[in-house]
């Protein structure tokens, strides 16, 4: 960012969906001082969603492209890209039993654990598109 730009608001984690692989952040509204938007991201599809006053008349608005970049940054955080498929495919169904597991027990399940579901899903779905991912792991998961 240069310095002639005015400084954007940063954009805090809200929510993470893994029945629709939907994630979503807030970000403090420029223009109102009162209003919080509402970006998401479909981790499945790419597609993006905002409620500002921007979206609100078909403007493409800065949200939908640093909602992407955040989620890039999740995922980039979590190191998953170093893990083998193997342990890709491990630590996806560690966290898919936490998921399970906290919401049988207590109605809810931990924000970190439905994160790393959907940053596994993610990874994995990339390794599978860019048929990166051994065929041995292809073969657990789907078992499974
Ligand atoms: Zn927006």
């Amino acid at each position: 960012m240069t310095s002639t730009q005015t400084a954007r608001p940063a954009l805090r984690f809200l929510s993470a969906d893994t029945t629709t692989g939907i994630v979503a952040y807030a970000v403090a509204s420029q223009h109102d001082a009162k209003r919080i938007n509402i970006v998401s991201l479909d981790t499945q599809t790419g597609a993006t969603y905002c409620d500002c006053k921007a979206s609100e008349c078909y403007h493409t608005c800065w949200h939908l492209v640093a909602v992407v970049e955040a989620w890039n940054n999740e995922q980039a955080r979590r190191e998953v890209i170093w893990l083998t498929d193997a342990q890709l495919v491990r630590y996806g169904k560690k966290h898919a039993l936490c998921v399970s597991t906290y919401q049988a027990r207590t109605g809810r399940s931990r924000i970190e654990d439905r994160v790393a579901l959907l940053v596994a899903r993610g990874e994995y779905r990339r390794r599978v598109r860019l048929s990166l991912i051994e065929r041995d792991a292809l073969i657990s998961q789907r078992a499974a």
